[in-house]
């Protein structure tokens, strides 16, 4: 089962949890504060760029601040 990573809207808090594809991008509450003002992050193995899904290697992710590759902390 897919890991999947959410930030809370209202206290920043971002959290991670196991769901099925079809649970992801069911609201979930915050783990922080229980609000359900909570968005779906990219994931680190597929970012959606301009519609399209790209795979990428996990060893690839040299940056863990970003999904893209391509960031000012991305070597
Ligand atoms: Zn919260």
């Amino acid at each position: 089962m897919p890991i999947y990573e959410y930030v809370c809207l209202d206290c920043k808090t971002q959290f991670d949890a196991l769901r099925s594809m079809t649970e992801a991008d069911a609201p979930i509450p915050c783990k922080q504060c229980q609000s359900e003002h909570t968005s779906r992050m990219l994931s680190l193995f597929f970012a959606h760029s301009d519609g399209r899904v790209v795979a990428q290697q996990s060893t690839a992710a040299a940056c863990s601040s970003c999904a893209g590759g391509h960031c000012a902390t991305c070597g």
